[in-house]
């Protein structure tokens, strides 16, 4: 039978190995951390699908997308048996008087180049009825529909229940040092007919502790980076906010992400050019609670229950890429679009799975997946050229933009 490796169990493998092992696919999964996955970008994330308030700083094709993978997220998370919150009723964007330009231009741009968006105007009435705990200090916001948040936290629960469902082998607490060709190296060497490289950060040389992995590891991604970014996880009684919502600020993309759990609320993050891992610092702490302190008088209670910091994945370009080595893929580069981006990126991953390495792998799987049927379904034939064969071939228009950024190569040689 064929197995799959999965190494990295954070966002993009909890997610692709549940589907595959759906598909009927042997999987063992590989994360130096415990199932719990606290030492991940995925558990750090404040869980956000905001997709038109990314605007100002991402390209279009990440907005559409993040646009498509909202309906994506409802079916994935129906899917699950342990509860999900997925909130999809929109966001608030607000500021203050010395950030009003930036709240103007923020507005305009959404209004000029997403009409669809929808930006609503809301005036202190509305504000009032719609989300009455910021009216006493706003006057006025910003209503963007079809955006929300999803609690990140419970997926990954949901997702390691579902995992141990299907049988997944899980390798928990095990350090990949390397992958070569179909090969996982740990303490020890293993065999698999292929590899995904799902290791976020872990995949760049800047968080590789061996000189000689760095030197040796077919995998590593040189051009991948980390960027630094820092959450604080509040208990506030006295607030309730149901929507995400954006407050302009001058350093940061500052937002509040309510959670499940009422009074429960995620404030970030900070953003900062560094692969520095090491935990969140007091100026960090400072901006963030005083900003948040000035969105609502009651956070002056709030209790600070953790403060969670940790690297975003990026390439040079800030957008995710698939890369296809033979029998090695790598999903990499989501940076802070992750949860935004997680459904498209999938069904991009499961297409790709689908066209390059199958028949082996088709022979023994269901074809049950909802996702790869309607969305993405390629014939496969592996003579045409990988990047051609994705753009000529049905595929769904979200993730054709993706498709074309991966890359396919043989022994290392792009093709
Ligand atoms: C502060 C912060 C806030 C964010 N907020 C949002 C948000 O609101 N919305 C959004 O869409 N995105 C957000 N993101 C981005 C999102 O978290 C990432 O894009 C996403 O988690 C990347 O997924 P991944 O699976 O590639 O990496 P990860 O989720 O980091 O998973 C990688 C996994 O690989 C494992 N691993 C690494 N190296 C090894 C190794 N050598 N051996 C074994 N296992 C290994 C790790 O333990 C980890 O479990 C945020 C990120 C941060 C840091």
């Amino acid at each position: 039978m064929t197995t799959i490796a999965i190494v990295g169990a954070g966002l993009v493998g909890r997610l692709l190995a549940w589907q595959l092992a759906k598909q009927g696919q042997r999987i063992c999964l590989f994360d130096k951390d415990s199932k719990s996955g606290q030492d991940s970008a995925a558990y750090t994330a404040a869980g956000l699908l905001t997709p038109f308030g990314e605007s100002l700083s991402c390209s279009r094709d990440i907005v559409r997308a993040g646009q498509a993978a909202m309906p994506l997220w409802k079916q994935l998370v129906a899917e699950l048996e342990s509860p999900v919150e997925l909130y999809s009723q929109g966001s608030i964007c607000v500021s203050h008087a010395q950030d009003w330009g930036d709240y103007q231009r923020f507005c305009q741009h959404i209004s000029q180049h997403f009409p669809d968006a929808n930006l609503t105007h809301l005036d202190s009435a509305q504000l009032q009825s719609l989300a009455p705990a910021l009216s006493g200090r706003f006057e006025r916001a910003a209503f963007i529909e079809s955006e929300g948040v999803i609690d990140n936290h419970q997926l990954l629960t949901a997702l390691a229940i579902e995992l141990e469902k299907l049988n997944v082998e899980w390798r928990e607490k095990t350090n990949v040092v390397a992958i070569e060709h179909q090969t996982v190296i740990t303490e020890r060497r293993e065999h698999f007919d292929y590899v995904i490289d799902c290791r976020g950060v872990g995949a760049s040389p800047v968080f590789c502790d061996s000189d000689e992995a760095r030197e040796q590891d077919i995998s590593m991604l040189t051009d991948l980076r980390g960027v630094r970014g820092e959450v604080l996880h509040l208990f506030a009684p006295e607030v309730d906010i149901e929507q995400p919502v954006r407050l302009m600020h001058p350093r940061y993309n500052l937002y509040l992400a309510p959670k499940s759990r009422k009074g429960h609320y995620v404030i970030g993050a900070t953003e900062i050019e560094s692969s520095d891992m090491s935990p969140v610092t007091v100026r960090s702490s400072l901006e963030l609670l005083s900003a948040i302190y000035s969105l609502h008088s009651g956070f002056a209670e709030a209790q600070v229950i953790k403060q969670l910091s940790h690297c975003r994945p990026a390439f040079a370009d800030n957008e995710p890429k698939i890369v296809v080595r033979d029998k090695l893929m790598q999903i990499n580069g989501l940076y802070r679009h992750g949860y935004l981006l997680a459904p498209v990126v999938l069904q991009s991953a499961l297409s790709a799975i689908e066209t390059y390495w199958s028949p082996a792998l088709t022979s023994n799987s269901h074809q049950s997946d909802t996702l790869l049927k309607d969305n993405c379904s390629l014939t496969p034939n592996r003579t045409i050229q990988p990047n051609r064969a994705f753009q000529a071939k049905k595929m769904c228009p979200i993730s054709k933009s993706f498709a074309q950024q991966i890359t396919h190569s043989h022994e290392g040689q792009d093709v």
